[in-house]
């Protein structure tokens, strides 16, 4: 019996819930503090994301290391990534740390 998650603990940390062999098979809707790996842990591609701003616009974010920039996940569970992430939208800026399954907001936010 499938149970709803619309209480999904907010104390629950980040980490990667799934991996997937393509940005296509990522799925459409993400759970909160879940992201997804595209490629394997040993080749990663992309890491998906739903951004932890309010805006929940969806973070793709580069983790094959020909390519620059590239991020690293240097834990899956909870989620420890370098560097910061920084993503710039028209009239915002999201930039934070995802460290120990946490977001640190920078002050540049
Ligand atoms: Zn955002």
């Amino acid at each position: 019996m499938a149970k709803r998650h619309l209480n999904w603990p907010w104390w629950r940390k980040w980490r990667i819930s799934a991996t997937v062999a393509s940005v296509y098979d990522a799925p459409d809707r993400l759970r909160r503090k879940q992201a997804v790996l595209v490629g394997t842990l040993t080749h990663p591609k992309w890491l998906i994301f739903n951004c932890p701003c309010r805006r929940h616009h969806r973070v793709m974010i580069n983790l094959n290391p020909a390519q620059r920039p590239a991020w690293n996940v240097v834990k899956t569970s909870p989620l420890t990534l370098t560097p910061s992430v920084d993503e710039t939208l028209v009239g915002s800026r999201c930039h934070y740390i995802v460290h120990n399954g946490r977001i640190h907001w920078t002050s540049s936010s």
